[in-house]
């Protein structure tokens, strides 16, 4: 397997990972595969984005734009006044960020020990979430050195409420990741379980993150919680993106915690992680969010279409969602989802065939709502090719 090329240097363990997918040759296809939103920019917004980027000073590191859009975030989004923000590269880098945060290192434990003289075996920090579920969670985990649980969720795809609880007793998680909705099904958990899991994370001394990755197509957010409910919820972190909204090439990642957990988490983080073309895209797309909040709910209708028109259909299953997405399950032979998958690219519609990600996926497509027209395609897709 080794290459004769490559340093034996490179972990074992890297060697034997598969690359995250991303498509590559995908001109021509209806993209519906990684919940993008499918507007792009006005061409008048376009034309006055570039005229902003043209004056954007690149000679010089990041400062100015990431304190201006960090204030801008709190301020659109009404986080509490005692909230700080953290930017990421992609919320994806964030959970990378968190990980760091809370990873037991054995210089760490050395200096533990050494302030209060108790001696310190070293078990790996833990990361828990409920499965299938984002797959960066466990992928942070493994790279950086952690322990990964998963708790499965219930057959229709909701928390497993007990199971969880149990789980956060016995492993005594440092971090928690609840995808709020959840990819890839599209699920929102009940708030009722939400508040008793994140009350028994921070008994055990844990981070709840909720990832709130599909906020701008969800009914609830997090942050009423945090709002009406100050002392519970100290230990979350708030989690987004501005990739599903519309930006998923700038990569901006954004999470609220309080000022103080925010601080801690700001020390692990690269200083110019967010460079000044991010941010100052990220400034202009808040300018104009009416833009895109017609555009999520445009996207929200459609949601609605497809999961209409697909639950009449005798060999479908379709999942309640609240992101832009639609996970359906296939009722015929094993590989039903595989084929369907193969025939809509063959009409030229590409989505996510998620049947091999997890079990309890089996047999399972992604749909990632596109615009009208697109959807209209592949419905039609879908349905021949089933
Ligand atoms: C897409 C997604 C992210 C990552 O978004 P980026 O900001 O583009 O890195 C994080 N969490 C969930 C649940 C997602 O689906």
């Amino acid at each position: 397997m080794t290459s004769p090329d490559l340093p034996a240097a490179i972990r074992a363990d890297v060697r034997a990972m598969r690359a995250y997918p991303v498509a590559k040759t995908t001109t021509g296809l209806i993209k519906l595969d990684a919940m993008e939103n499918p507007f792009p920019l006005p061409h008048a917004l376009q034309e006055e984005l570039g005229q902003r980027l043209a004056k954007v000073a690149i000679n010089r590191y990041p400062g100015q734009q990431t304190t201006a859009l960090k204030k801008a975030l709190a301020t659109h989004y009404g986080a509490p006044a005692s909230y700080g923000v953290v930017l990421g590269n992609g919320s994806d880098e964030l959970i990378t960020l968190l990980a760091t945060a809370v990873l037991k290192t054995a210089p760490a434990l050395m200096l533990e020990q050494a302030r209060d003289g108790q001696p310190r075996n070293a078990p790996p920090s833990i990361i828990l979430a409920p499965q299938p579920s984002f797959v960066m969670y466990q992928m942070a985990a493994q790279l950086l050195g952690l322990q990964f649980v998963g708790v499965p969720l219930k057959d229709d795809f909701q928390l497993d409420e007990d199971a969880m609880l149990q789980a956060i007793a016995q492993h005594r998680p440092e971090l928690v990741f609840l995808a709020y909705p959840n990819n890839p099904t599209g699920t929102q958990w009940r708030t009722e379980s939400m508040q008793r899991i994140i009350a028994a994370v921070g008994q055990n001394g844990g981070m709840a993150v909720v990832d709130e990755a599909y906020q701008p197509f969800s009914s609830a957010t997090w942050l009423d919680q945090v709002k009406a409910h100050p002392a519970d919820n100290a230990h979350v972190v708030v989690m987004r993106t501005m990739s599903k909204l519309g930006l998923a090439g700038v990569r901006l990642g954004y999470l609220f915690a309080t000022q103080a957990l925010a601080d801690e988490i700001d020390k692990v983080r690269p200083p110019y992680n967010v460079s000044v073309l991010n941010a100052e895209c990220a400034l202009f797309a808040l300018e104009h969010a009416a833009t895109f909040a017609e555009q999520a709910t445009t996207i929200r209708a459609e949601r609605a279409r497809i999961e209409t028109d697909l639950a009449q259909h005798p060999q479908l299953k379709v999942y309640p969602s609240q992101g832009n997405m639609i996970l359906v399950r296939c009722n015929g032979a094993s590989e039903q989802a595989e084929q369907a998958h193969a025939a809509m690219l063959a009409q030229g519609v590409l989505v996510k065939n998620v049947s091999t990600m997890h079990p309890m996926l089996a047999n399972c497509l992604r749909l990632t709502v596109g615009t009208p027209d697109e959807n209209t395609a592949m419905l039609a897709a879908l349905k021949s090719a089933l």
